[in-house]
C-alpha cells in the first residue's frame, strides 16, 4: 500500500510540475548572458537577441504565448517594431505557434530552415513528419524565407548562424552567436529539439535516413562552440535551475562548455532506447 501511496505521490508531483511549466503560460523575462534575453512563456523558450540596430527574436512559443512574447519584450524596455527577425528553431505548434501573430507585430522577416518554410507558411506539416497525423496545425506566418546550413544572419553588431539540425523536423535549425558582458564574450546556442519523438504508428527503424539526420544532428550540435547553450524546452539544460542559482551567481550561472553536450546526451539516449524498443 505503501508503495502504491509513493507512486501515487510521486505521479502527482510530476503533473504539478508539468502544469507549473505550462507551455503558453505567463513568465517574467530575464536576462541570461549581455544581449540574450528569455522572454518564453513558463515551458517553451524564446529568446531576444538585441542591438541599438535592432534584435532578433527566437521562436514564438504557441499560438497563446505570442502574447506572453510580446509583453516580455516591451517589460524588458524594447519596441516590438525593432524586432528585424524572427528565428525558427522548428515548425511545431508549441515552438512556432505564436510566430504568425508575432510576425504581425513587429513586421519582421521569418527565417527557418529551407525544408520547414512551406510549414511555416501554413501551419500544416508534411507528411514525412515522424509526428504527422497526431500535431495540431497552426496560424501561417508571412515573410517566411528559408535558410541553408552555416548563412549567417547579419543586423548591424549582430551576427547569427544557422546550423541545419534535422530529424525532428526535416529543416529543424539551431542557432548560435555571441554576446558580450564588459570585455567578456560568449558564444550563445539556441539547441532546437533533437528528440526523437513520433505518432504511434511511426517506426524510426522504418526511416533510416531520419535516424543519419538525428546522429547528424548530435554531431553538429556536439561541435559547435557553446558556453551558454538553450533548449528549445528550457528544462532539457536546466534553464529554471540555474535562473535559481543566477540570484547569487549572476549569468555564470548560464555558462557550461558542457550544455550543448548535455542536450545531445538527452537526444541520444531517447533515440537509443527507442530503436531498442522497435526492434522488439
Ligand atoms: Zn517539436
Amino acid at each position: 500500500m505503501k508503495v502504491i501511496a509513493s507512486l501515487f505521490l510521486s505521479a502527482f508531483a510530476t503533473v504539478a510540475i508539468a502544469q507549473d511549466r505550462d507551455w503558453s503560460a505567463a513568465q517574467q523575462p530575464f536576462t541570461i548572458y549581455g544581449s540574450t534575453h528569455y522572454v518564453g512563456t513558463a515551458g517553451i523558450s524564446a529568446i531576444l537577441v538585441t542591438s541599438p540596430q535592432g534584435h532578433i527574436l527566437v521562436d514564438g512559443t504557441t499560438a497563446k504565448g505570442a502574447e506572453v512574447v510580446a509583453a516580455n519584450i516591451r517589460t524588458l524596455g524594447y519596441k516590438l517594431k525593432d524586432v528585424k527577425y524572427i528565428l525558427s528553431s522548428h515548425s511545431h505548434e508549441d515552438h512556432a505557434g505564436g510566430v504568425s501573430a508575432l510576425q504581425k507585430l513587429t513586421g519582421a522577416t521569418v527565417l527557418a530552415g529551407t525544408a520547414n518554410v512551406e510549414t511555416m507558411r501554413t501551419g500544416v506539416s508534411p507528411k514525412i513528419d515522424p509526428q504527422f497525423g497526431s500535431l495540431s496545425n497552426f496560424a501561417g506566418s508571412a515573410k517566411v524565407r528559408g535558410v541553408t546550413d552555416g548563412e549567417v544572419i547579419k543586423l548591424g553588431t549582430l551576427a547569427v548562424t544557422a546550423h541545419s539540425t534535422p530529424g525532428h523536423t526535416a529543416g529543424g535549425t539551431s542557432w548560435s552567436w555571441q554576446s558580450c558582458e564588459a570585455e567578456k564574450c560568449k558564444n550563445v546556442v539556441f539547441v532546437d529539439s533533437v528528440t526523437a519523438v513520433s505518432a504511434d504508428s511511426y517506426r524510426f527503424t522504418d526511416h533510416p535516413e531520419v535516424v543519419a539526420q538525428l546522429r547528424s544532428s548530435f554531431a553538429t550540435i556536439e561541435g559547435l562552440k557553446c558556453d551558454v547553450a538553450i533548449a528549445a524546452h528550457p528544462e532539457v539544460n536546466d534553464l529554471w535551475g540555474r535562473q535559481q542559482r543566477s540570484a547569487n551567481e549572476g549569468s555564470a550561472a548560464y555558462v557550461d562548455t558542457n550544455g550543448c553536450k548535455t542536450i545531445v546526451e538527452a537526444g541520444r539516449k531517447r533515440l537509443e532506447t527507442r530503436l531498442v524498443s522497435e526492434g522488439k
